[in-house]
């Protein structure tokens, strides 16, 4: 059932963007949603944004390059709350230069959010889902983890990395009742892409076969489903939502 209820839920990213409809998606679904946000004063804007828009949640600023950092967050959370049923590891970000001005920072900032990150969340929660007997851990890839792409290398060697965490923690923590998916989004109607002008957003759309750029709703729905009980069999699977975009 698509039923939240009782279910403690965190979003890592969840102040904007795809993270935000997906906060607002398991609450619509009557989860307690706790957002992680970049900075403390980001996430209690979310929070706030939220609130406006009738929805409640909590918001925590971990640095998630920190596994000390993750952890006292997730341990605060489990004290007060008493569970962590679903994790979300959405917060990431992007790069599109070509490889000659690509910096080593550059590529470790990447690496240290999109994949790190994913593992000191993974890290943190484990012995929580352990001690439940349950848990389901859900990671945001990208169809570029599919296909690579032009630029930016950075980005879709993270996403690459997210797949092998996710297909490698679904395997090791099964005997656990802990399903660890991801979802891999296509192009999706973000700040980042909104901006774009029309010249490059048109031929963009014209290339993806179902006709329409995404939406967050497109891409929060694949995680409702892959975190209700509905997929119960379902593990280490990443879930093109895409609208067949090839990019
Ligand atoms: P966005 O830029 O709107 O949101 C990114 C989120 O990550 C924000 O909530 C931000 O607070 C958080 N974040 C950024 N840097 C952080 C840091 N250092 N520490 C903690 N949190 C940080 O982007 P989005 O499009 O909503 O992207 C969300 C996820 O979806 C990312 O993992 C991205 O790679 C993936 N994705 C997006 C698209 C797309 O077209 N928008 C396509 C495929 C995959």
């Amino acid at each position: 059932m698509l039923d939240f209820k009782d279910k403690v839920v965190i979003v890592t990213g969840g102040t904007r963007g795809i993270g935000y409809e997906i906060v607002k998606s398991f609450i619509e679904n009557h989860a307690t949603v706790i957002l992680f946000g970049s900075r403390k004063e980001t996430a209690i804007e979310a929070v706030e944004k939220l609130k406006k828009e009738g929805y409640d949640a909590i918001g925590f600023a971990p640095n998630l390059n920190d596994y000390e950092s993750v952890r006292k967050t997730i341990d605060e959370i489990y004290k007060n709350y008493g569970r962590i049923d679903i994790v979300i590891n959405n917060a990431g970000i992007s790069a599109n230069k070509k490889i000659e001005e690509t910096t080593s920072e550059d590529f470790t900032n990447i690496m240290n959010l999109n994949v790190n990150a994913v593992f000191n969340m993974s890290k943190a929660v484990v012995p929580y889902m352990k001690e439940q007997k349950e848990g389901v851990i859900l990671n945001t890839s990208s169809m570029v983890s599919i296909y690579g792409q032009p630029s930016g290398v950075g980005y879709p060697a993270s996403k690459f990395a997210v797949n092998g965490i996710t297909k490698s923690l679904a395997r090791e923590l099964a005997p656990f009742h802990i399903r660890v998916n991801a979802v891999a989004p296509g192009i999706i109607k973000t700040d980042m892409i909104a901006n774009l002008p029309k010249d490059m957003i048109e031929p963009l759309i014209k290339s993806i076969p179902l006709g329409r750029i995404g939406e967050p709703r497109d891409v929060a729905n694949a995680f409702l489903f892959l975190a209700s009980d509905m997929a119960n069999y379902i593990t280490g699977v990443i879930l093109q939502v895409d609208g067949a975009a090839r990019n």
